[in-house]
């Protein structure tokens, strides 16, 4: 079975034509499938392939089953099962948390403006040329022996790391409701509304004091409800063959 993609003219004829050798489609949308079954693209002249893609019959189909069946002529549709806005943006937050070298909380912020432009990403660490190796990360004990006097938290990260000159109206997602320290900066910086996932701490202090700045700022929280409770990597399924040598 050949394919070719729409717009086939202006591509090299060895992007052109491709040969399916497996039972997984090569192309998920806006596949054609040729039925005169023109010869190999190797074995034709670039003008001699264009002729034929002009006149060759197309149709938009899924790929014929590899067991012979009939040729399943349903229009393609579009994937449903991507992830939403928001859990791409809550995602992003925990994937950048997997940074922190905290042993007991990894905390993960990520900045998105009125666009859906993500604009800052941050994580719970020691500051830029303090030695994660020397400073202490013990919750407990003689204070200044306490990683709370120089961790700089996610909010803060993710709002010194910005790429936009202004984060107002933003919103920021963030594993963790921001303390009192976090909920002064982002108010600071003009940040609309925070969405978390958890609140574990509400009882604390700097939690009351936190809620108690931000509701007089008028900023809006809330916590975000997962439709499912991982999102998975898998770093081969863009080529399943990536691993297929170690299993
Ligand atoms: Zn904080």
């Amino acid at each position: 079975m050949l394919y070719h993609m729409s717009c086939a003219l202006c591509m090299s004829s060895k992007t052109l034509l491709l040969r399916s050798q497996s039972a997984v489609p090569l192309f998920s949308a806006g596949q054609v499938i040729f039925r005169n079954n023109p010869p190999s693209a190797s074995a034709m002249s670039k003008d001699t392939l264009h002729s034929k893609i002009k006149t060759a019959e197309v149709v938009t189909a899924h790929p014929e089953p590899q067991n012979g069946g009939a040729l399943d002529t349903r229009p393609v549709k579009k994937r449903e099962n991507y992830i939403s806005w928001e859990e791409y943006f809550m995602s992003v937050a925990f994937l950048s948390a997997q940074r922190s070298k905290d042993p007991s909380s990894q905390v993960g912020a990520c900045i998105v403006d009125e666009e859906n432009k993500i604009v800052g990403i941050g994580y719970n660490g020691m500051p830029t040329g303090c030695s994660d190796d020397e400073l202490p990360w013990a919750r407990e004990g003689l204070y200044l022996e306490t990683k709370y006097p120089y961790v700089v938290h996610a909010e803060q990260n993710a709002i010194m790391n910005r790429n936009a000159a202004s984060l107002k109206n933003c919103i920021v997602y963030v594993g963790l409701f921001p303390c009192n320290e976090c909920a002064k900066l982002c108010i600071q910086a003009g940040i609309k509304e925070i969405v978390f996932v958890s609140d574990k701490y509400k009882d604390q202090e700097v939690f009351i004091a936190s809620r108690r700045l931000l509701d007089m700022a008028g900023i809006k929280y809330r916590q975000f409800i997962p439709r499912s409770r991982s999102i998975v990597l898998n770093f081969d399924v863009i080529d399943p063959a990536l691993f297929a040598a170690q299993t």
